[in-house]
Protein backbone atom coordinates (compact mmCIF):
# COMPACT_ATOMS: atom_id res chain seq x y z
CA UNK A 1 0.00 0.00 0.00
CA UNK A 2 1.33 3.44 -1.13
CA UNK A 3 1.39 6.19 1.23
CA UNK A 4 -1.17 8.35 -0.95
CA UNK A 5 -3.36 5.13 -1.20
CA UNK A 6 -3.84 5.08 2.84
CA UNK A 7 -4.43 8.93 3.09
CA UNK A 8 -7.13 8.17 0.35
CA UNK A 9 -8.39 5.47 3.11
CA UNK A 10 -8.68 7.22 5.91
CA UNK A 11 -10.48 10.21 4.41
CA UNK A 12 -13.28 7.81 3.23
CA UNK A 13 -13.70 6.32 6.44
CA UNK A 14 -14.11 9.81 7.54
CA UNK A 15 -16.74 10.96 4.98
CA UNK A 16 -18.33 7.51 5.95
CA UNK A 17 -18.45 8.53 10.19
CA UNK A 18 -19.71 11.74 8.89
CA UNK A 19 -22.55 10.57 6.58
CA UNK A 20 -23.20 8.10 9.26
CA UNK A 21 -23.75 11.22 11.63
CA UNK A 22 -25.29 12.84 9.75
CA UNK A 23 -28.39 10.12 8.74
CA UNK A 24 -28.58 9.63 12.81
CA UNK A 25 -29.29 13.32 13.78
CA UNK A 26 -31.77 13.50 10.93
CA UNK A 27 -33.31 10.71 11.54
CA UNK A 28 -33.25 11.43 15.50
CA UNK A 29 -34.47 15.06 14.22
CA UNK A 30 -37.39 13.53 12.12
CA UNK A 31 -38.51 10.96 14.48
CA UNK A 32 -38.46 13.52 17.45
CA UNK A 33 -40.52 15.85 15.33
CA UNK A 34 -43.15 12.73 14.34
CA UNK A 35 -43.48 12.09 17.94
CA UNK A 36 -44.34 15.65 18.54
CA UNK A 37 -47.15 15.73 16.00
CA UNK A 38 -49.06 12.65 16.96
CA UNK A 39 -52.56 13.61 18.65
CA UNK A 40 -52.39 12.36 22.61
CA UNK A 41 -55.58 14.07 23.77
CA UNK A 42 -58.87 15.29 22.38
CA UNK A 43 -60.46 18.66 22.83
CA UNK A 44 -64.32 19.03 23.39
CA UNK A 45 -65.42 22.49 21.39
CA UNK A 46 -68.94 24.17 21.86
CA UNK A 47 -69.23 25.43 18.33
CA UNK A 48 -66.34 27.01 18.27
CA UNK A 49 -64.96 27.33 21.61
CA UNK A 50 -63.03 24.48 23.54
CA UNK A 51 -64.67 23.57 26.56
CA UNK A 52 -61.52 21.26 27.71
CA UNK A 53 -59.15 19.06 26.83
CA UNK A 54 -59.56 15.16 28.15
CA UNK A 55 -57.31 12.26 27.19
CA UNK A 56 -60.14 9.95 27.14
CA UNK A 57 -61.62 9.25 23.65
CA UNK A 58 -65.48 9.76 23.80
CA UNK A 59 -68.11 10.50 21.59
CA UNK A 60 -69.72 14.17 21.23
CA UNK A 61 -73.17 12.86 21.64
CA UNK A 62 -72.32 10.34 24.56
CA UNK A 63 -70.63 13.99 26.55
CA UNK A 64 -74.08 15.76 25.84
CA UNK A 65 -75.61 12.69 26.80
CA UNK A 66 -73.67 12.73 30.25
CA UNK A 67 -74.37 16.69 30.32
CA UNK A 68 -78.15 16.77 29.59
CA UNK A 69 -78.76 13.71 32.28
CA UNK A 70 -76.70 15.91 35.45
CA UNK A 71 -78.89 19.62 34.03
CA UNK A 72 -81.99 17.56 34.09
CA UNK A 73 -81.60 15.96 37.75
CA UNK A 74 -79.97 19.41 39.08
CA UNK A 75 -83.70 21.00 37.22
CA UNK A 76 -86.16 18.58 38.01
CA UNK A 77 -87.21 18.37 34.69
CA UNK A 78 -86.13 17.62 30.98
CA UNK A 79 -84.36 19.47 28.40
CA UNK A 80 -83.79 20.04 24.54
CA UNK A 81 -79.90 20.70 24.00
CA UNK A 82 -79.61 23.77 21.41
CA UNK A 83 -75.64 23.63 21.71
CA UNK A 84 -73.64 21.66 19.10
CA UNK A 85 -70.72 19.57 20.26
CA UNK A 86 -67.42 18.19 18.66
CA UNK A 87 -64.56 16.52 19.51
CA UNK A 88 -61.17 16.63 17.36
CA UNK A 89 -58.08 14.58 18.39
CA UNK A 90 -55.30 17.29 19.70
CA UNK A 91 -51.42 17.14 20.80
CA UNK A 92 -51.57 18.51 24.17
CA UNK A 93 -49.37 19.03 26.72
CA UNK A 94 -50.10 17.47 30.35
CA UNK A 95 -51.40 20.71 31.72
CA UNK A 96 -53.53 21.47 29.51
CA UNK A 97 -55.68 18.20 29.81
CA UNK A 98 -58.50 18.11 32.53
CA UNK A 99 -60.27 15.34 34.14
CA UNK A 100 -64.13 14.25 32.47
CA UNK A 101 -65.80 15.24 35.87
CA UNK A 102 -64.61 18.55 35.11
CA UNK A 103 -65.01 18.55 31.44
CA UNK A 104 -68.78 17.85 32.05
CA UNK A 105 -68.92 20.46 35.31
CA UNK A 106 -67.75 23.41 32.80
CA UNK A 107 -69.96 21.32 29.91
CA UNK A 108 -73.02 21.90 32.44
CA UNK A 109 -72.58 25.47 32.81
CA UNK A 110 -71.60 26.59 29.21
CA UNK A 111 -74.08 24.65 27.28
CA UNK A 112 -77.59 25.85 26.17
CA UNK A 113 -80.78 24.39 26.27
CA UNK A 114 -84.58 24.68 26.84
CA UNK A 115 -86.24 23.36 29.28
CA UNK A 116 -89.64 21.37 28.82
CA UNK A 117 -91.80 23.28 31.30
CA UNK A 118 -94.88 22.87 31.51
CA UNK A 119 -97.65 25.99 31.91
CA UNK A 120 -101.07 26.12 33.43
CA UNK A 121 -103.46 28.57 31.05
CA UNK A 122 -106.77 30.08 32.37
CA UNK A 123 -109.18 30.81 30.06
CA UNK A 124 -106.10 30.91 27.01
CA UNK A 125 -104.22 33.09 29.19
CA UNK A 126 -100.53 31.55 30.90
CA UNK A 127 -100.68 31.85 34.49
CA UNK A 128 -98.02 29.67 35.50
CA UNK A 129 -95.27 27.71 34.61
CA UNK A 130 -94.09 24.56 36.68
CA UNK A 131 -90.71 22.18 35.97
CA UNK A 132 -92.56 19.29 34.74
CA UNK A 133 -96.45 18.21 34.09
CA UNK A 134 -96.55 16.95 37.98
CA UNK A 135 -96.12 20.31 39.39
CA UNK A 136 -98.35 21.80 37.41
CA UNK A 137 -100.76 19.01 38.30
CA UNK A 138 -99.94 19.11 41.58
CA UNK A 139 -100.65 22.90 41.77
CA UNK A 140 -104.63 22.32 40.57
CA UNK A 141 -104.83 19.41 42.68
CA UNK A 142 -103.44 21.38 45.87
CA UNK A 143 -106.13 24.01 45.03
CA UNK A 144 -108.99 21.83 44.57
CA UNK A 145 -107.81 20.03 47.85
CA UNK A 146 -108.57 23.28 50.17
CA UNK A 147 -112.60 22.41 49.28
CA UNK A 148 -112.39 18.79 50.17
CA UNK A 149 -114.54 18.40 53.46
CA UNK A 150 -117.61 16.16 54.30
CA UNK A 151 -120.16 15.80 52.16
CA UNK A 152 -118.08 17.02 49.48
CA UNK A 153 -116.71 14.40 47.52
CA UNK A 154 -113.52 15.42 45.02
CA UNK A 155 -115.19 13.88 41.87
CA UNK A 156 -117.70 17.18 42.29
CA UNK A 157 -115.16 19.49 42.48
CA UNK A 158 -113.99 21.60 39.32
CA UNK A 159 -112.76 24.68 38.07
CA UNK A 160 -115.17 27.15 36.89
CA UNK A 161 -112.61 28.36 33.95
CA UNK A 162 -111.15 26.42 31.50
CA UNK A 163 -107.90 24.78 32.76
CA UNK A 164 -105.28 23.43 30.49
CA UNK A 165 -101.97 22.24 31.20
CA UNK A 166 -99.29 22.55 28.18
CA UNK A 167 -96.05 21.87 27.45
CA UNK A 168 -93.64 24.94 27.13
CA UNK A 169 -89.78 25.53 26.08
CA UNK A 170 -88.57 28.10 28.04
CA UNK A 171 -84.89 29.42 28.39
CA UNK A 172 -84.69 30.16 31.99
CA UNK A 173 -85.36 28.92 34.94
CA UNK A 174 -86.26 32.27 35.99
CA UNK A 175 -89.28 31.64 34.19
CA UNK A 176 -90.24 28.70 36.39
CA UNK A 177 -92.33 28.73 39.82
CA UNK A 178 -92.45 25.88 42.32
CA UNK A 179 -95.42 24.69 43.05
CA UNK A 180 -96.63 26.46 46.27
CA UNK A 181 -95.81 29.81 44.71
CA UNK A 182 -98.30 28.52 41.60
CA UNK A 183 -100.79 27.39 44.61
CA UNK A 184 -100.51 31.54 45.81
CA UNK A 185 -100.48 32.90 42.34
CA UNK A 186 -103.66 31.38 41.69
CA UNK A 187 -105.71 31.57 44.42
CA UNK A 188 -104.41 35.33 44.84
CA UNK A 189 -107.57 37.47 45.16
CA UNK A 190 -108.99 40.57 43.66
CA UNK A 191 -112.38 41.51 44.53
CA UNK A 192 -115.43 41.56 42.34
CA UNK A 193 -118.35 42.91 42.24
CA UNK A 194 -121.15 40.61 42.87
CA UNK A 195 -125.35 42.43 42.59
CA UNK A 196 -127.27 40.41 45.24
CA UNK A 197 -130.82 41.03 45.08
CA UNK A 198 -132.89 40.87 48.63
CA UNK A 199 -135.13 38.41 49.45
CA UNK A 200 -137.91 38.10 51.62
CA UNK A 201 -136.24 37.33 55.40
CA UNK A 202 -132.89 38.68 54.37
CA UNK A 203 -130.99 40.96 57.20
CA UNK A 204 -127.75 42.60 56.69
CA UNK A 205 -126.34 40.32 58.85
CA UNK A 206 -127.57 36.97 57.04
CA UNK A 207 -126.18 38.37 53.84
CA UNK A 208 -122.93 39.06 55.33
CA UNK A 209 -122.73 35.83 57.19
CA UNK A 210 -124.03 33.91 53.70
CA UNK A 211 -121.21 35.02 51.92
CA UNK A 212 -118.87 35.24 54.65
CA UNK A 213 -118.64 39.00 54.30
CA UNK A 214 -118.56 41.44 57.14
CA UNK A 215 -121.57 43.56 57.63
CA UNK A 216 -118.58 46.77 57.68
CA UNK A 217 -117.98 45.36 54.04
CA UNK A 218 -121.24 45.29 52.43
CA UNK A 219 -121.81 49.15 54.25
CA UNK A 220 -118.25 50.13 52.87
CA UNK A 221 -119.53 48.46 48.84
CA UNK A 222 -122.85 50.06 49.31
CA UNK A 223 -122.76 53.65 50.62
CA UNK A 224 -126.26 54.54 50.33
CA UNK A 225 -127.37 51.36 53.04
CA UNK A 226 -127.61 52.19 56.39
CA UNK A 227 -126.81 49.55 59.21
CA UNK A 228 -130.10 50.50 60.91
CA UNK A 229 -132.32 50.97 57.73
CA UNK A 230 -135.05 48.63 56.46
CA UNK A 231 -134.06 45.94 53.29
CA UNK A 232 -136.86 46.15 50.79
CA UNK A 233 -137.86 42.71 48.85
CA UNK A 234 -136.25 43.12 45.40
CA UNK A 235 -133.71 45.84 46.30
CA UNK A 236 -130.04 45.26 44.53
CA UNK A 237 -126.75 45.60 47.07
CA UNK A 238 -123.26 45.03 45.57
CA UNK A 239 -120.89 42.86 47.64
CA UNK A 240 -117.23 42.12 46.92
CA UNK A 241 -116.66 39.09 46.64
CA UNK A 242 -113.26 37.82 46.20
CA UNK A 243 -112.42 37.04 42.61
CA UNK A 244 -109.38 34.68 42.42
CA UNK A 245 -107.58 33.79 39.38
CA UNK A 246 -108.64 30.55 39.58
CA UNK A 247 -112.21 29.75 40.96
CA UNK A 248 -113.60 26.42 42.56
CA UNK A 249 -116.62 25.06 42.26
CA UNK A 250 -117.85 21.94 44.57
CA UNK A 251 -120.90 20.31 44.49
CA UNK A 252 -122.51 18.98 47.55
CA UNK A 253 -125.50 16.64 47.69
CA UNK A 254 -128.21 16.89 49.60
CA UNK A 255 -131.99 15.62 49.85
CA UNK A 256 -135.36 17.80 50.98
CA UNK A 257 -138.96 17.22 50.10
CA UNK A 258 -140.84 19.51 48.41
CA UNK A 259 -145.19 19.28 48.15
CA UNK A 260 -146.49 18.14 44.95
CA UNK A 261 -149.45 20.67 43.44
CA UNK A 262 -152.57 19.31 43.13
CA UNK A 263 -154.11 18.83 40.07
CA UNK A 264 -157.51 20.53 39.46
CA UNK A 265 -160.75 19.36 37.17
CA UNK A 266 -162.71 22.05 36.73
CA UNK A 267 -166.55 21.15 35.61
CA UNK A 268 -168.96 23.19 34.07
CA UNK A 269 -172.26 24.54 35.50
CA UNK A 270 -174.39 26.29 32.87
CA UNK A 271 -177.26 26.75 35.36
CA UNK A 272 -174.46 29.19 38.06
CA UNK A 273 -173.25 32.61 36.73
CA UNK A 274 -169.09 32.74 36.38
CA UNK A 275 -168.97 33.79 39.56
CA UNK A 276 -169.83 30.89 40.79
CA UNK A 277 -167.58 28.64 42.27
CA UNK A 278 -167.38 25.39 44.41
CA UNK A 279 -164.88 23.25 45.59
CA UNK A 280 -166.43 18.90 45.26
CA UNK A 281 -163.84 17.60 46.09
CA UNK A 282 -160.96 19.29 47.77
CA UNK A 283 -158.13 16.63 46.59
CA UNK A 284 -154.36 16.32 48.56
CA UNK A 285 -151.11 17.57 48.05
CA UNK A 286 -148.68 15.11 47.11
CA UNK A 287 -145.08 14.71 48.18
CA UNK A 288 -141.48 14.55 46.18
CA UNK A 289 -138.01 13.98 47.40
CA UNK A 290 -135.39 16.04 45.50
CA UNK A 291 -131.78 15.52 45.24
CA UNK A 292 -129.48 18.15 44.48
CA UNK A 293 -126.27 19.68 44.47
CA UNK A 294 -125.71 22.80 46.50
CA UNK A 295 -123.20 24.40 44.42
CA UNK A 296 -120.79 26.58 45.63
CA UNK A 297 -117.65 29.06 44.22
CA UNK A 298 -114.77 29.22 45.92
CA UNK A 299 -116.76 28.08 49.21
CA UNK A 300 -119.58 30.67 48.53
CA UNK A 301 -122.69 29.56 47.97
CA UNK A 302 -124.04 30.22 44.48
CA UNK A 303 -127.08 27.74 43.61
CA UNK A 304 -128.43 25.13 43.87
CA UNK A 305 -128.54 22.00 41.24
CA UNK A 306 -131.31 19.56 40.95
CA UNK A 307 -130.06 16.19 39.85
CA UNK A 308 -133.47 14.21 40.27
CA UNK A 309 -136.77 13.75 42.11
CA UNK A 310 -138.72 11.12 43.60
CA UNK A 311 -142.59 10.82 43.83
CA UNK A 312 -142.79 9.77 47.48
CA UNK A 313 -146.94 10.27 47.56
CA UNK A 314 -148.85 10.82 44.40
CA UNK A 315 -151.12 14.65 45.03
CA UNK A 316 -155.21 13.30 44.59
CA UNK A 317 -157.14 15.73 42.59
CA UNK A 318 -159.40 18.20 43.27
CA UNK A 319 -162.67 19.02 41.66
CA UNK A 320 -164.69 22.46 41.25
CA UNK A 321 -167.46 23.20 39.59
CA UNK A 322 -167.54 26.60 37.76
CA UNK A 323 -170.64 28.33 36.21
CA UNK A 324 -170.83 29.43 33.00
CA UNK A 325 -173.70 31.99 33.05
CA UNK A 326 -172.87 35.39 32.16
CA UNK A 327 -174.02 37.41 35.89
CA UNK A 328 -176.57 40.24 35.46
CA UNK A 329 -175.13 43.48 35.70
CA UNK A 330 -174.75 44.94 39.25
CA UNK A 331 -176.88 47.91 38.25
CA UNK A 332 -180.57 48.43 37.99
CA UNK A 333 -182.59 46.75 35.47
CA UNK A 334 -185.45 48.58 35.95
CA UNK A 335 -187.67 45.64 36.95
CA UNK A 336 -188.10 44.01 40.38
CA UNK A 337 -188.37 40.10 40.89
CA UNK A 338 -189.65 38.21 44.18
CA UNK A 339 -186.81 39.13 47.13
CA UNK A 340 -187.82 35.39 48.65
CA UNK A 341 -190.31 32.42 48.49
CA UNK A 342 -192.75 33.04 51.26
CA UNK A 343 -196.46 33.16 52.35
CA UNK A 344 -197.53 36.56 52.08
CA UNK A 345 -198.97 37.42 55.33
CA UNK A 346 -199.17 41.56 55.16
CA UNK A 347 -199.66 43.57 52.57
CA UNK A 348 -199.11 47.19 52.03
CA UNK A 349 -201.02 49.63 53.18
CA UNK A 350 -203.09 50.38 56.06
CA UNK A 351 -203.41 47.58 58.38
CA UNK A 352 -204.38 48.14 62.50
CA UNK A 353 -204.72 51.66 61.80
CA UNK A 354 -201.21 52.02 60.95
CA UNK A 355 -199.73 52.33 57.76
CA UNK A 356 -197.76 49.49 56.52
CA UNK A 357 -195.16 50.35 54.32
CA UNK A 358 -194.08 46.82 52.35
CA UNK A 359 -195.13 43.68 53.05
CA UNK A 360 -194.56 40.86 54.87
CA UNK A 361 -193.41 36.82 52.98
CA UNK A 362 -192.91 34.44 55.90
CA UNK A 363 -190.70 31.29 56.02
CA UNK A 364 -188.42 29.09 57.92
CA UNK A 365 -185.17 31.13 59.70
CA UNK A 366 -182.18 31.34 57.23
CA UNK A 367 -184.79 31.42 53.90
CA UNK A 368 -182.57 32.89 51.30
CA UNK A 369 -183.05 36.15 49.95
CA UNK A 370 -182.57 38.09 46.93
CA UNK A 371 -181.45 41.67 46.00
CA UNK A 372 -184.94 42.45 43.89
CA UNK A 373 -183.02 44.17 41.25
CA UNK A 374 -179.65 45.23 40.79
CA UNK A 375 -177.54 48.45 42.77
CA UNK A 376 -175.52 49.47 45.48
CA UNK A 377 -175.58 48.33 49.28
CA UNK A 378 -176.18 51.94 51.35
CA UNK A 379 -177.22 49.94 54.72
CA UNK A 380 -176.27 46.51 56.15
CA UNK A 381 -176.94 46.52 59.64
CA UNK A 382 -178.85 47.25 62.77
CA UNK A 383 -181.85 49.64 62.66
CA UNK A 384 -184.10 50.35 65.18
CA UNK A 385 -187.55 48.02 64.71
CA UNK A 386 -186.49 47.07 61.51
CA UNK A 387 -183.77 44.56 63.14
CA UNK A 388 -181.29 43.63 60.58
CA UNK A 389 -181.83 45.95 57.47
CA UNK A 390 -180.37 45.75 54.28
CA UNK A 391 -180.68 48.69 52.24
CA UNK A 392 -180.33 48.75 48.28
CA UNK A 393 -179.90 52.21 46.36
CA UNK A 394 -180.83 51.23 42.40
CA UNK A 395 -179.20 54.17 41.35
CA UNK A 396 -182.96 55.33 39.09
CA UNK A 397 -184.75 56.78 42.05
CA UNK A 398 -186.05 53.52 43.23
CA UNK A 399 -184.23 51.95 46.93
CA UNK A 400 -185.16 48.39 48.49
CA UNK A 401 -185.50 47.58 51.96
CA UNK A 402 -184.92 44.12 53.55
CA UNK A 403 -185.91 43.82 57.35
CA UNK A 404 -185.67 41.61 60.13
CA UNK A 405 -182.87 39.44 58.73
CA UNK A 406 -180.71 36.59 60.44
CA UNK A 407 -178.24 37.12 58.63
CA UNK A 408 -176.36 39.84 56.26
CA UNK A 409 -174.14 39.01 54.03
CA UNK A 410 -173.24 42.04 52.04
CA UNK A 411 -171.76 45.35 53.07
CA UNK A 412 -172.10 49.34 52.55
CA UNK A 413 -170.56 50.27 49.36
CA UNK A 414 -171.05 46.73 47.81
CA UNK A 415 -172.60 46.25 44.55
CA UNK A 416 -175.03 43.63 43.94
CA UNK A 417 -176.92 41.85 41.16
CA UNK A 418 -180.39 41.50 40.61
CA UNK A 419 -181.28 37.91 42.16
CA UNK A 420 -177.51 38.07 44.05
CA UNK A 421 -177.81 36.75 47.68
CA UNK A 422 -177.77 39.08 49.96
CA UNK A 423 -179.15 37.70 53.56
CA UNK A 424 -181.16 35.00 55.37
CA UNK A 425 -184.46 35.37 56.75
CA UNK A 426 -185.00 36.08 60.34
CA UNK A 427 -187.30 37.74 63.11
CA UNK A 428 -184.84 40.34 64.40
CA UNK A 429 -186.75 44.08 65.50
CA UNK A 430 -190.28 44.39 66.20
CA UNK A 431 -191.09 41.40 64.83
CA UNK A 432 -193.01 37.95 65.94
CA UNK A 433 -191.43 35.30 63.22
CA UNK A 434 -189.19 34.31 60.61
CA UNK A 435 -190.68 36.41 57.65
CA UNK A 436 -189.19 39.51 55.48
CA UNK A 437 -190.39 42.88 55.27
CA UNK A 438 -190.09 43.99 52.08
CA UNK A 439 -190.76 47.90 50.82
CA UNK A 440 -189.76 49.47 47.43
CA UNK A 441 -189.79 53.36 47.53
CA UNK A 442 -189.31 55.85 45.21
CA UNK A 443 -187.70 59.24 45.84
CA UNK A 444 -188.15 58.26 49.42
CA UNK A 445 -192.07 57.29 49.09
CA UNK A 446 -193.10 53.48 49.66
CA UNK A 447 -194.98 52.41 47.57
CA UNK A 448 -197.29 48.39 46.96
CA UNK A 449 -194.35 46.12 46.35
CA UNK A 450 -196.86 44.46 44.33
CA UNK A 451 -197.25 47.73 41.35
CA UNK A 452 -193.74 46.83 40.51
CA UNK A 453 -192.13 42.89 41.15
CA UNK A 454 -192.74 40.80 38.38
ZN1 LIG B 1 -193.91 44.33 57.60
Amino acid sequence: MSSLEKVQSIDMIKYFRLFVAIIVVTAVFYLGFEISQTPNAYSVLLGEEQVGIIVEEVLAEDLLKEAKLCIEEDLGGTIDICSELTVEPIRASQKEIIAKEELIFKLKNQISYDINAYSIKVDGVEQAVLINNNDAQAVLEKIKAKYIEEGIKAELISFVEDVKVEKKLVKSLDDIISVDEGVTLLTKSSEAQKIYTIEEGDSLWGVSERYNLTVEDILKANPDLEEEGILQIGQEISLNIPKPILSVMTKEEFKYTEPIEKPVRYEKDDTQYKTYIKVVEPGEEGEKEITAYKVRINGYEEGTEIISEKVLKEPKESVVIVGTKTPPPKSATGSFRMPTSGRLTSTFGQRWGRFHAGIDLAGPVGTPIYAADGGTVVEAGWHGGYGYLVRINHGNGFETYYAHLSKVYVSVGQKVAKGEQIAAMGSTGNSTGSHLHFEIRLNGEAKNPYNYLK
